[in-house]
């Protein structure tokens, strides 16, 4: 009856976009226009690490092998990262949209742009969500990595399973250096009881990446259970070389 009545009021006050405020056209279960889906490119870079792709503004903190730092000291729990887009403006407004306006239908589109960086021929055995510690999933209702991997799922015709669980509920990392983030959510992570991960490669799927701290204590602890590869999808990454004022700004959203 709710339902019913909404629809109307909707007919006769036609909703607007969440991101651009234009009159909707269309009666659909995610209120932004078509032309704001569309919108979130792809994050293309002359220079980024081989591994942890993340976009430096020359060469220099490469390696002759195309390694970061963090990655040539082996500080990065993951063996590879596959991200989409920066994390600032339309693809940062949908991403808030679909976790703090908890409008679930996204995980559809925002699946589309994490399909689009797959590698072709990857051999992944399972896809496994980035827990949220069970206050912060209580909360909010839903894990939005868990919604976004069960389309990942179908994507790859692969089993989800979320066999990572977050132990603590770390202080958010806003304003943490790199090194303070990764003291943070070390030991944040643990694989359920009785979970044998021996010998999988695993495709962890996260919606935004910062430093990468978080995604990599995770992954160390899917290599505790056995795992011999975790490769990390994120939908957004925050571009650090935007500078560090928006950096740090951008960190006040965390979680
Ligand atoms: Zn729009
Ligand atoms: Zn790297």
């Amino acid at each position: 009856m709710r339902k019913a009545i909404y629809g109307l009021v909707n007919l006769v006050f036609p909703d607007t976009c969440r991101v651009c405020d234009l009159p909707l056209q269309e009666v659909s279960r995610i209120p932004v226009c078509p032309a704001c889906l569309a919108q979130p490119e792809l994050l293309q870079t002359e220079f980024f690490c081989v591994t942890c792709r993340t976009p430096f503004v020359n060469r220099a903190p490469l390696d002759e092998a195309g390694q970061c730092g963090l990655c040539r000291l082996g500080l990065n729990g993951f063996d590879q990262v596959y991200s989409f887009g920066s994390y600032e403006g339309t693809l940062r407004q949908l991403i808030h949209l679909f976790k703090f306006g908890r409008i679930e239908p996204l995980a559809r589109p925002l699946g589309r742009f994490l399909t689009q960086v797959l590698p072709e021929n990857s051999a992944f055995d399972i896809v496994v969500p980035m827990p949220l510690h069970w206050r912060r999933r209580w909360q909010r209702g839903f894990n939005q990595s868990e919604l976004l991997a069960g389309e990942i799922g179908k994507h790859l015709c692969k089993p989800v399973r979320s066999v990572a669980r977050r132990t603590r509920n770390t202080a958010p990392q806003a304003g943490l250096t790199s090194a303070k983030r990764r003291r943070n959510v070390q030991g944040a992570f643990a694989v359920k009881k009785k979970v044998r991960l021996d010998g999988l490669h695993i495709l962890l799927i996260d919606d935004v990446m910062t430093t990468g701290a978080t995604a990599s204590a995770c992954a160390r602890a899917l290599k505790r259970a056995g795992a011999a590869r975790v490769s990390l999808l994120a939908l957004a990454r925050r571009d650090r070389r935007l500078g560090l004022q928006d950096f740090q700004e951008q960190g006040s959203d965390f979680a």
